[in-house]
Order: structure tokens, then sequence, then C-alpha cells
């Protein structure tokens, strides 16, 4: 299944000090970053540690079990020839932190 590809979309806001949920625009959020914006619930900025911040849209479909693998999913790579049939992402870690995330 295919979806169209839209980096605006609007993200949904859920604020950890008064629970408030609402929709935002890119725009917003770079405003948000900035503190320019606030919750409007609480009126709590981006500077406090439960501050409002991006959420699960429960509507969305790829967060349906029996739907999400019929999704294409895409992802950007700095690397040229990505994906190598050898690429080791755990390569760069540590045998201690390798055994901790699963091992081999
Ligand atoms: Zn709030």
């Amino acid at each position: 299944m295919e979806r169209r590809i839209d980096f605006w979309r609007e993200r949904l806001m859920l604020c950890g000090h008064c629970d408030h949920r609402w929709r935002v625009d890119l725009d917003w959020i770079e405003r948000w970053d900035q503190a320019k914006e606030t919750c409007p619930g609480c009126g709590m900025t981006c500077e406090h540690e439960d501050s409002p911040r991006v959420t699960l849209d429960s509507g969305d479909p790829a967060l349906v079990d029996d739907r999400v693998a019929r999704f294409s999913w895409y992802h950007t790579s700095t690397q040229p020839d990505w994906p190598t049939q050898h690429f080791d992402p755990a390569a760069v870690l540590a045998p201690e932190t390798r055994r901790r995330l699963g091992g081999e």
C-alpha cells in the first residue's frame, strides 16, 4: 500500500502537563522549538520537562497491526550504495553493547 508522501502534514501534539491534544503544522513546530508558541491548554513552553511533544495519531492506519505489513516503507541514507549486502550497523558497537542488544 502506497501513501502520498507529505512531509508538511499536520502533526498531533500532546501536552505532558495538562493532556491537551491539538494539531499543528511544521511552521508551528519551528516556532515551538524557539519557545515562541505555548500549549493552548496550559500555556507551557517547550522549555519544560513535561512540555507538549509530537505524539502518535491514533487514526494513523500504519498503527493497525493487521494493516502495517501492507504499507511500503522508505528510508533515506547518507550511504551511496544503501543497502549494501554486508552492512552491519552494530559494527561500531562495543561487544558488551552488542550483547545487551540481543547479541548477534
Ligand atoms: Zn498543556
